[in-house]
């Protein structure tokens, strides 16, 4: 399912040649650009506990059996299957062991020991009778039934076997697997290490969220959204803050977010306005421009860029298009930095449910409302006005995705639909 997800968004191609003369590429083209420029993920060991949700750079191998031994599986009585083939029989308890006590003495004929579930069977026991089928008087017990051998025994190894590879490298760790880990000793698992993004919003007109905009400003409110994707994935940032339309204030903040991170995430100033800095402060600072626009809607100017060991994006300044353009490029990115190839939002398809969309240029991500009705999916989409309407998204649970060239389309045409929410999310072991 999560190969069939990556080719999905690879399969996404758009229409080329609708913008004669332009650059922008294909959505398909930018993603598989960005996959190929990532750096390869670095291992390293680190506490069991912070191992949740990175992906194992090793195999976990069993340093153990388990059970370690032939071990009580009810609480109950150590007893011979020999003695007990009528019923009742009377026994003499001649021991009481509790899990993590091991018997001194073996049982004899007409013996039997008081066990604990997860205790070691004594020797000379070979069956264990729950204590529901017996009845204790004094030091004797009655054992009301007849009793096989091998009865509630569960036997040595015959869950794991030492040597046992438990969980392949590339898995995702998830609270199993920590358990398991724990099980047979790795108190520092080797993982792939979180990439660090810089986040850095760009825009004269933003003032931060505890502030009233006066004229002609609004609150930044991208890098908040930017900062919770990135969280979201497990991914560590720092938000280094507005950023001044103006060169050399842009240039000193880029050394400063180059410098703290391994990539740097920059919001607005990507369009072709006066004040679209970005691009070129990255130019004279050497940084190598590897494209500049994507075809897609909503985003278009996107600007991925590399220094010899840092990677640097330049998204689009409105609120949805930074957003759906971090879930279609960044968030499969990072995940792969961390050895993550699942980290791409599942795409599914679903029933229109209305008749909808008018051909564009561009591929698009619309808004819209995914449920699964019956036995499949249907999506509705939502009213937008377009890449600065965040309430669009923020109703939306999923991206109806309409291929450039496309639409419109009538009611109960299958379409493609990019789920968004975590609860749809799943993880494996990966692909190669
Ligand atoms: P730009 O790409 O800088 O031309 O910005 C495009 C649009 O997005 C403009 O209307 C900006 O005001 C708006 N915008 C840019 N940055 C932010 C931000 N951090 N939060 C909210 N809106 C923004
Ligand atoms: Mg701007």
């Amino acid at each position: 399912m999560f190969r069939d997800r990556e080719t999905d968004t690879r399969k996404f191609t758009s229409g080329a040649g609708l913008f004669p003369g332009d650059k922008a590429l294909p959505v398909r083209e930018a993603y598989d650009v960005i996959m190929s420029h990532l750096p390869a993920p670095v291992a390293e060991k680190v506490p069991l506990m912070r191992s949740l949700g990175l992906v194992l750079a090793e195999d976990i191998v069993a340093d153990m059996d388990m059970p370690p031994w032939d071990k009580a599986a009810m609480d109950g009585y150590a007893i011979r299957s020999a003695d007990c083939q009528k019923s009742p029989t009377e026994l003499k308890v001649v021991d009481v062991l509790p899990a993590g006590k091991v018997s001194k003495r073996a049982i004899g004929a007409g013996e039997a020991i008081r066990i604990m579930t997860g205790a070691p069977v004594p020797q000379g026991a070979d069956a264990v009778v729950p204590v529901e089928r017996t009845r204790g008087i004094g030091d004797l017990v009655h054992i009301l039934e007849a009793v096989p051998p091998g009865a509630h025994i569960a036997r040595k190894a015959e869950d794991i076997r030492t040597g046992d590879v438990l969980v392949r490298g590339g898995s995702v760790v998830r609270p199993q697997e920590i358990g398991i880990m724990a099980s047979v000793g790795y108190h520092a698992p080797k993982v792939f290490r979180r990439p660090t993004v810089a986040v850095l919003t760009t825009g004269d007109e933003l003032v931060e969220v505890d502030k009233k905009p006066g004229e002609g400003q609004i609150r930044n409110s991208n890098a908040y959204s930017i900062a919770s994707q990135i969280a979201a994935i497990g991914v560590p940032y720092a938000y280094l803050g507005i950023v001044p339309d103006v060169a050399e204030a842009l240039t000193a903040r880029l050394e400063q977010a180059m410098k703290a991170a391994d990539v740097v995430l920059l919001t607005g100033g990507v369009s072709a306005g006066e004040y679209d800095l970005v691009e070129d402060v990255m130019k004279s600072k050497g940084i190598e421009i590897i494209f500049e626009r994507v075809n897609i809607k909503p985003g278009r100017p996107m600007v991925f860029a590399k220094s010899p060991d840092k990677l640097l994006f330049g998204l689009p300044g409105n609120p949805v298009s930074t957003f759906v353009t971090f879930e279609v490029f960044l968030r499969p990115a990072l995940g792969r930095m961390m050895g993550n190839r699942l980290m791409d939002r599942p795409v599914v398809d679903a029933e229109l449910s209305v008749n909808f969309g008018k051909p564009q240029a561009r591929d698009q991500y619309c808004p819209a409302r995914l449920t699964w009705v019956k036995d499949r999916y249907i999506v509705a989409p939502l009213e937008s006005h377009g890449s600065a309407d965040l309430r669009s998204i923020s109703q939306a649970n999923s991206l109806l995705m309409i291929p450039a060239g496309e639409g419109p389309y009538p009611v109960g045409r299958v379409v493609r639909v990019m789920t968004l929410d975590e609860d749809q999310q799943m993880s494996g072991v990966m692909g190669a």
